[in-house]
Parts: C-alpha cells; sequence; structure tokens
C-alpha cells in the first residue's frame, strides 16, 4: 500500500504545499501544465491516506465529462484500495445527482425529465403560440427566435435571473422614467424587455408543466433547494469536508455560489485555474470568478507555480509571446501573478508553420508530417489535430484514411451526419419512399452490396436520362444495354429486400426495421463491421451503439414507435439543428491520431500537436456574439475591457498551443475554395512565428501531388463532353453537389417542385406565342434574323395568349391541388400585366426563340439555349431571359453571368451585337437591363475555363455552407452536409 508520503515524491515545493494545505480556502492560478490538475487529484488522495477523511467526504468538481472521467480515472491509480462513492464530476453531473434525491422538497417531479437544447427548442415549437411573441416572431418564418430565445433563458440561469427577478427589472425601467438605462431605451425597448420576460416565465411554466427541466435548471433549482432547505444544505456540508474545483476560470455565477454554499462555513474549498485559459467567456466566465473569489475569501492561501512539466521551452515561449497581446486584460498584470513559465523539459521543441496551396495540400502536408512522426516511433494516440470548428475535421479525415494513418474524430455531435447512421435513414426512408433516389443512392453505395461505381453509374445515369426514378431503373435493370449477368442479381438481392422490409416497417416498431437491416445475413452489413478490428470498425460500432440508443429513448417516448413515426422525429430535430449527440471516448481507438476541438482537448496533453486552419476569419473566428443579449444590469460578470471577442480567440490559442509536449505544427492554406483571398492567422506574427512563403512552381507541384492522392477516380466517359451553363454554376455552387449531380446522375425527386412545372408553363407559352409573330413575319421574309426589323407584325390578341397558357400547361409536381390552383391563377396574373406592359411599352421584333447555342473557349465547349433574341433598329439586338422564380434584392456579377454566356454567344454564334442584356422578372418590376463590359466577359471565360479544368482533373472537394445546403437536394445523403448548422 502507497504510504500517503509516496505521493509527494515527484512534486516541487509549491505543489506539495498546495497538497497538504490543511483547512480553509486556497486559490492557486498558474499556467498551462504546471500540475494544477496533478495537485487536486494528488490533494484528494492525500485527504484520503494522510487526514482519513471518507471518500465520499470529497466532493471534486470539474468542467467536462471527459475532464471527470480522466480525474476520477487518475485518482483511481493512486488509491490503493477499492472505494464505494467517489464525487468527482461535472456540475450538471451532480446537480442532477442532488435533484434526483431531493426533487419533491423543492416542489419538482422526482422523475423530472432533463431536456437537452434540442428537446427544449422543440417543446417551445409545440406551444409557439403560448409565448404572445410579437417582436420575437416575424411574421414569415415565426420560429426564427426560438433557438435565441432558449438561448437567451439560458443565459438568465447561467446567472441565476429568475423570471420575477426580470419582469421586475422590466417593469422598474417603465416606472422611473429617469432610470439612467432608459436614456438609450425608448417606450418599445421596454416592451421588448417584458416580451422577454413574460416568454421566459411561460417557458418555466411549460416545463413545469411537462415534468421536464433543462440544463440550466439543474444549477437554478439546486441553489434554490441549498439556500431554501436549511436541513438539506446542513446534511450536505456536513458530508462534504474538502471541496476541490479544477478549470476554475470556466465556473459560471450560479455554480460559483452552489460550491459557496456548501463549502460555507468551513470553507475548506480548493479552486486552480489559469485566467489565460478562460474559453467560455461565453457562458459567463472570463476572469470573472477568480477575482470573485479573492474577494469572497481574502484570507484564502494564494499559489503560483512556474514550473511547466509538460512542454518543451521553445512551445512555452511562443504561447507566451502570443497571450500577452491580451494585456492588460489578465491577472499576470492586474494582480501581478507570475505567469511566464519555465520548462522542466528545458529545450528542443519545435514550432512550425505549414503552409499549403489548398485545403487538400494543407491535409497532405499535415499526413506527411504524421507519417514521418510516427516512422519516428511516436504513437498515433500522442498526435493531435486541433480544429477550432468540428466541421475542418472533413478535410482531414479522408486524407489521412488514403494514407493509411488511423485517425479518429472526437466530437460530442454530429451523430446523424456518420456514415452508418446515413446508410440506415436513408435506408428507412425508401422503405417509406422507394422513388427517393439519393436515397437509394446512398444504399446501393453501401460497401457490402459491393456495387462498382461503373454499375453505380450505369444505373443512375440510364435513370436520369429517362426521368425515372434509380428504383425504377433498378427494376427494369435488364433492360439497360450493356449490363452484367452480376449487376443485376445485385439489383435483385437489394429489391427484394427493400419489398420485404418495406412491408415489415408498415407495422412493426422501428427497431425491428432497422435490425432486419443490420442482421440480415446476405447483406452483412453488421457482419462487416465486426470481423476484424480496425479503427474505422471500431468506430462505426460506437456510432452504431449510439444511435440504437438514440432509438431506444425514441420507442420509450413515443405511443407508436414505428418507422414513420421515427423518421419524423429525425425531420423534426434536425429542423431544430440537431446533429445527434455522441459519446466522446478518448480511450477510444488507442491506435489513432486525435482530432478534436481546442474547446475539448482542454486539460489535455499530446507529444505532438497540429493546428490547423491558420487563416483570418476561421482563427480567431468571426465574432457570434448572443443574438439576444442579457442587459448589463442583470449580469453579475466582471468584463474586461478590450475586444473580449478577441481575446477570448487567443486564449483558445494559448489552450492549443500548450498542449504540445515536444511539437507544435501550425499549417493553413491559402485557399479554402470561394472567391475569398485566405490571410494567414494574425495569432501567427503573435506567436513569433515566420509565415513562409512558397513559390508558384512548388504550390503547383503540391497540388498535383495532393490530387494524385485522391481517391476515387473517375472514369474518364462519366466527365462531360460540353459544359452547359447549369453545369458551370452547379460547380460554382458546390464541386461535390455537382459530383451527385452531373457525374453520378442521381434523380431527384421532383415532387412538390410546382415552381419548376410552373417556370417551363410559362416560358412554353411565350415561346409559342412570339413563335407566331416570327412565322408571320418569315412569311414576309426570307432570314430569321434578318437586317431590317419589319413593322406593323400583329401581335396575336391577349385571348390568344391565355389560351396557349392553357395549352401549355405543366401539371406535374405540385404538393396539392390547392398549390396547382394558387399557381394557375398566378400565372393568369403574369401574363395580363405583361400583355398590358407590351401593349402601352410597344411589343419587341422578335427575332428568334428558345435559340440554341454552343460557344468555345479554346477547347472547352459551353452549350445553352436563349429563351428570346430582339431585332433592334440599330441592327444590334437585345437578349432576354424570363425568370418566374423571386426577384433578387440586387444583381450581383455572379447572377448577371448567365446572359454574359448569351452575350458571348451572340457574337460567337449568331453573329451580331447584344446591345442590351435583359431579365424579365414576372413578378412586381419586369426587366432589369445591362450589358457586360469587356472585362466581365473575359472573367466568365476564365470561370468557365477555370471549372473545367477542375473538373477534369476530378476537382469535388465539398463547399459545404449552410444557406446552400439547405436548398441542397442531396443533404440527406451527403456527409458534409451544413445543412442543419
Ligand atoms: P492545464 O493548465 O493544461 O490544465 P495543469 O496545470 O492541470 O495543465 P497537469 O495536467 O496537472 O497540469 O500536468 C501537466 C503534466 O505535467 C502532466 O503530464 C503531469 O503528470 C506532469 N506533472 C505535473 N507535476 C509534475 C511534477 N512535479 N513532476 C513531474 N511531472 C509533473
Ligand atoms: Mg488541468
Amino acid at each position: 500500500m502507497p504510504h500517503a508520503q509516496e505521493l509527494l515524491n515527484d512534486l516541487n515545493a509549491e505543489q506539495r504545499r498546495a497538497v497538504t494545505h490543511g483547512d480553509g480556502p486556497q486559490l492557486i492560478v498558474a499556467g498551462a501544465g504546471t500540475g494544477k490538475t496533478t495537485v487536486i487529484t494528488k490533494r484528494i488522495a492525500w485527504l484520503i491516506l494522510d487526514r482519513a477523511v471518507p471518500v465520499d467526504g470529497i466532493l471534486a468538481l470539474t468542467f467536462t465529462e471527459k475532464a471527470a472521467g480522466e480525474m476520477e480515472e487518475r485518482i483511481d491509480r493512486l488509491l490503493p484500495y477499492g472505494y464505494v462513492d467517489l464525487w468527482v464530476s461535472t456540475f450538471h453531473h451532480f446537480c442532477d445527482r442532488l435533484l434526483r434525491a431531493h426533487a419533491l422538497d423543492i416542489g419538482l417531479p422526482h422523475d423530472y425529465r432533463l431536456l437537452d437544447p434540442t428537446a427544449a427548442w422543440l417543446l417551445m415549437r409545440k406551444h409557439l403560440d403560448a409565448f404572445a411573441l410579437d417582436y420575437y416572431r416575424p411574421r414569415g418564418n415565426p420560429t426564427k427566435f426560438l433557438h435565441a430565445l432558449h438561448q437567451h433563458f439560458s443565459r438568465c440561469k447561467d446567472e441565476a435571473v429568475t423570471p420575477e427577478d426580470y419582469l421586475q427589472y422590466a417593469q422598474g425601467l417603465r416606472l422611473d422614467a429617469d432610470h439612467p438605462d432608459l436614456a438609450t431605451a425608448d417606450g418599445g425597448e421596454v416592451a421588448r424587455l417584458e416580451e422577454l420576460a413574460h416568454a421566459y416565465h411561460v417557458y418555466q411554466q411549460l416545463l413545469l408543466a411537462n415534468h421536464a427541466i433543462d440544463f440550466g435548471d439543474l444549477l437554478v433549482y439546486t441553489l434554490q433547494l441549498l439556500r431554501d432547505r436549511p436541513a438539506i444544505l446542513a446534511r450536505y456540508r456536513q458530508q462534504f469536508q474538502h471541496i476541490l474545483v479544477d478549470e476554475f476560470q470556466d465556473t459560471i455565477w450560479a455554480q460559483y455560489e452552489i460550491v459557496n454554499l456548501l463549502a460555507a462555513p468551513a470553507n475548506n474549498l480548493s479552486v486552480v485555474g489559469d485566467d489565460d485559459q478562460s474559453v467560455y467567456a461565453f457562458r459567463g466566465a472570463a476572469m470573472s470568478n477568480i477575482l470573485h473569489f479573492k474577494e469572497d475569501f481574502p484570507d484564502a492561501v494564494e499559489t503560483a507555480i512556474t514550473v511547466n512539466y509538460r512542454s518543451k521551452q521553445e512551445i512555452l515561449d511562443a504561447a507566451y509571446t502570443l497571450i500577452q497581446e491580451n494585456n492588460p486584460a489578465r491577472l499576470e498584470v492586474t494582480l501581478k501573478l507570475p505567469k511566464r513559465l519555465t520548462a522542466n523539459a528545458g529545450r528542443g521543441g519545435a514550432v512550425e508553420v505549414l503552409r499549403g496551396a489548398d485545403s487538400q495540400v494543407e491535409a497532405q502536408l499535415v499526413a506527411d508530417r504524421i507519417a514521418a512522426l510516427r516512422i519516428a516511433g511516436v504513437e498515433s494516440q500522442d498526435i493531435a489535430i486541433l480544429v477550432r470548428a468540428n466541421s475542418q475535421a472533413d478535410q482531414f479525415l479522408p486524407i489521412l484514411a488514403a494514407r493509411g494513418i488511423p485517425a479518429i474524430h472526437l466530437a460530442s455531435r454530429g451523430l446523424y451526419r456518420t456514415a452508418p447512421v446515413l446508410d440506415i435513414l436513408a435506408y428507412l426512408q425508401i422503405l417509406d419512399n422507394v422513388h427517393e433516389s439519393p436515397a437509394f443512392y446512398r444504399v446501393l453505395n453501401i460497401p457490402v452490396l459491393g456495387f462498382t461505381y461503373e454499375e453505380l453509374l450505369l444505373l443512375s445515369s440510364w435513370a436520369s436520362r429517362r426521368s425515372i426514378s434509380l428504383y425504377e431503373a433498378c427494376r427494369n435493370a435488364a433492360e439497360i444495354e450493356g449490363i452484367q449477368q452480376e449487376t443485376l442479381t445485385k439489383v435483385t438481392v437489394v429489391l427484394e429486400r427493400i419489398a420485404r422490409n418495406a412491408e415489415l416497417a408498415r407495422h412493426a416498431p422501428v427497431r425491428d426495421v432497422i435490425l432486419a437491416f443490420l442482421n440480415d445475413a446476405d447483406i452483412g452489413y453488421l457482419r462487416d463491421m465486426t470481423d476484424e478490428e480496425t479503427v474505422e470498425d471500431h468506430e462505426r460500432v460506437q456510432y452504431l451503439n449510439a444511435f440504437w440508443k438514440r432509438v431506444e429513448q425514441f420507442e420509450d417516448g413515443a405511443d407508436e414507435p414505428t418507422t414513420r413515426n421515427f423518421m419524423e422525429i429525425m425531420r423534426l430535430e434536425r429542423e431544430a439543428g440537431e446533429t445527434g449527440a455522441l459519446p466522446m471516448d478518448t480511450q477510444a481507438g488507442p491506435d489513432a491520431v486525435r482530432i478534436l476541438t481546442i474547446h475539448a482537448s482542454k486539460g489535455l496533453e499530446f507529444r505532438h500537436v497540429f493546428v490547423v486552419n491558420m487563416v483570418q476569419l476561421r482563427f480567431p473566428a468571426s465574432n457570434h456574439a448572443d443574438a439576444i443579449p442579457l442587459v448589463d444590469a442583470l449580469t453579475k460578470v466582471i468584463m474586461p475591457d478590450g475586444d473580449t471577442h478577441l481575446q477570448e480567440e487567443r486564449r483558445l490559442c494559448y489552450v492549443a498551443a500548450t498542449r504540445a509536449k515536444d511539437g507544435l505544427t501550425f499549417t493553413f492554406a491559402d485557399d479554402y475554395g470561394g472567391a475569398r483571398a485566405r490571410k494567414p492567422s494574425r495569432f501567427l506574427a503573435e506567436l513569433g512565428c515566420t509565415v513562409p512563403e512558397v513559390s508558384a512552381e512548388r504550390k503547383a507541384h503540391h497540388r498535383a501531388q495532393a490530387r494524385a492522392a485522391m481517391v476515387p477516380r473517375v472514369p474518364q466517359h462519366a466527365l462531360p463532353k460540353k459544359l452547359s451553363f447549369t453545369q458551370v454554376q452547379d460547380y460554382l455552387t458546390c464541386p461535390w453537389m455537382y459530383h451527385y449531380r452531373h457525374i453520378l446522375k442521381i434523380p431527384i425527386s421532383m415532387d412538390g417542385k410546382g415552381a419548376i412545372s410552373f417556370g417551363k408553363t410559362i416560358h412554353r407559352t411565350l415561346e409559342r406565342f412570339f413563335a407566331h409573330t416570327l412565322s408571320q413575319r418569315s412569311a414576309q421574309q426570307t432570314s430569321l434574323l434578318g437586317d431590317t426589323p419589319p413593322s406593323g407584325v400583329a401581335v396575336p390578341t391577349l385571348a390568344r395568349l391565355l389560351e396557349l397558357y392553357r395549352e401549355a400547361w405543366v401539371d406535374d409536381w405540385y404538393l396539392n391541388a390547392t398549390e396547382r390552383e394558387k399557381a394557375s391563377a398566378h400565372g393568369m396574373t403574369f401574363l395580363r400585366k405583361f400583355y398590358a406592359q407590351h401593349e402601352r411599352d410597344g411589343w419587341p421584333t422578335v427575332a428568334a426563340v428558345e435559340q440554341p447555342f454552343t460557344i468555345k473557349f479554346g477547347d472547352v465547349s459551353v452549350a445553352g439555349s436563349i429563351d428570346r433574341v430582339d431585332a433592334l433598329p440599330s441592327g444590334g439586338v437585345a437578349l432576354v431571359d424570363y425568370k418566374t422564380g423571386k426577384r433578387p434584392a440586387r444583381l450581383d456579377r455572379d447572377q448577371k453571368r448567365q446572359l454574359f454566356i448569351y452575350q458571348i454567344a451572340a457574337r460567337q454564334s449568331l453573329h451580331k451585337e447584344p446591345e442590351v442584356l435583359m431579365y424579365y422578372y414576372f413578378d412586381d418590376k419586369p426587366s432589369e437591363q445591362f450589358l457586360g463590359s469587356d472585362r466581365d466577359l473575359e472573367q466568365l471565360e476564365e470561370t468557365v475555363v477555370g471549372t473545367h479544368t477542375s473538373i477534369m482533373r476530378e476537382e469535388f472537394a465539398p463547399d459545404p455552407d449552410p444557406q446552400k445546403c439547405r436548398r441542397c437536394e442531396y443533404q440527406h445523403i451527403c456527409p458534409f452536409s451544413k445543412a442543419k448548422a
């Protein structure tokens, strides 16, 4: 059995003093890696072994589940014997435990449901009308502010502001006309605050009525319990003889209050923290609580430690230079706390910056370095890639995989975007509707089904050529020219399974349907995942387990746990922005490089750390302040001066840098897609790093290498011979979406897309209408594009126009009869207006309608057709394109692109000089006229040629963005989608 003294062997004098500190409060503020967490853990062991404090007499609180787990493990290693009840947990867990035991004492149901933010959002949405919102309920989008409201209420709870406090404040403002806050506030402002106070009250009532509490309530009710029930407080005061808090800088006010209440009157309270590592200031933290602590406990023993046991000196120096930029908003300045760290390990560390031409090259550079480190004997789990946002991991995972480097993304959300879950959801979706082609494609693409890329291409392009769903193509696959018997066999297996399981899905619980899919011996989905233990398989099994938990949770609460109801819940969750909770298992996949956010890396250490995407606006990230901020009068936080957002980002960078023991590599790319040129992060200079220059040749060489390393290779015949304008546009929107639509040719469902039918109808109507005037004229004249526009061509009557409209009507794809009728009436109004306007302003002399063309830029061909060409008296032409969609607020160059192509086409293939380009909108103001300058046309050519080159090089890197993804047909099968961000 280890003697208590052995615990102290390796410690330095300050650490030892802190570990063996007797009674009363103590505060340790010290820089990264100085052994703060070590002190807390060893102190717990010391209290138990030396001071004979019972194990459950110690309460240790920390910030994340992960940190709590790690600490428990460290203590477990230190304690020689088994123990029953270790109170080492997060604040949330601790509060939940207390409230479950004493719910009834403060009028809470003992079996309350703990709602996560998504569940809370769904509850609010269901009872939207109860909130009586006005200011926060835009007519077009009534649920727009629900997230912001919920976040606002959470902020209130963090600061222990009750609905009553809030209302009192708002009403006080109304009564007190001289109130200083009213100097800037008008009557509307008071009404807004009252609306918030009222909504907050309603929200709390809703929770209670539904036997629910949310995360913020855990703190509020715990405080209430301890304040209002002295007997209960006394009991816990007696139990917890010592309280210890790690990462104290990140506690919020309400948490600090709880600790204070429990610690009094003995105040055997040890807190450790580092103001430079406070990274949850948006939750009200910053260095505020350290200052509060010093005020509340002026006699506290204070300890500073400046020896760092983690990193080499070079790394510490870089981090220190950086964090100095936050002066004077640092305790080193305001309280003269020493923060310059000395490395116990001495010198010999490496700090470097790598620069890639684009994001793929950046990822390859990181992969190169990791490969070299592994060869040099560094274990994979000692290497971490730290990202500012989880989505940035997507850039690295496929490239590491292609290079055979095991890597694991440790994220706490994003379950619904993982491959096995996307597979299952796609499968459930086609059981409901087999014609959902993107989902059908996803299922066919499941590796165990064994379809080759060529086979999938064959099926999907046949479907898209015939405008049928992929399912229909599979049913008639025998008719496809050149299809192999082998393919047909695979298709038969899939169709047979779907038919059988669709039947099952109609009545069986969703779990049975999912199990039927997973365990199907012919498909072998689960078998494939478990027959050999690779890092990827391990990860996929974890995802399945997590998803299975979600399914069980659904079944617990559902009256009818059918597939359809489950899919409805999934739809609602996605609408709420939920991406699915993931277990954050740091022990997972022992032999794998870790990819995680900087926030999640707090308290951890690795031999080598890569901090990636070091460009402005990514890191430091742009500022997303609270959508509805809490007024200063209601907050207890002491806010520092200066640019608090930038300071917080800088502290994050400090945390990232100080995770590294031996090597610290910052990387960035000059190009992350999009038009914006990227600037290296200002932090690189602040860290004292030199940003390397890379010659143009080297860049080109790197790009070529990165491309060559990418899979899959698209068969040459699948690449387009000619580009259409839509293809160019789609590629520019997102290369990965282009790949789905134009390479794989996954058909999309047109259900509900009445707008497309409507557009077709209008185009057909006007084509026929003007063709009329054309045919009249060609009787008089020989050439269609004649030199002198003839006058006096009779225009068909309005009645004729409307008749043509009815004949041209495309009836498909409307959601329902109402939508169809609405559209039909709309069209009538449009055309009447169109006719009247031309009667008033004069009719054009139409030279051609639906004029096809092909233009060439070098060897690149672009094909298209122009809605209408009007002959002008000057001999030139006007080019017209009809738009039945909404008119954009402003036409920018991207939106003008289509007509610029026509402008070139008129010159190149019609040999006519365009004088005017015009979009004709059928909503309020019809036309928008302009003409491309030489520069515009040159740029267009560059864009088209550039797009073509990229397509031929098979550059289909995704360019996700929430707005675009929400409009994308493939969002439900795309692992990169940000539709739910
Ligand atoms: P952070 O600020 O990142 O939370 P920390 O101050 O909590 O860091 P620890 O994680 O406790 O620091 O310690 C950093 C590393 O230094 C750990 O690997 C720990 O085992 C080691 N360490 C701490 N104190 C000593 C010591 N006296 N001798 C040797 N190693 C030590
Ligand atoms: Mg620590």
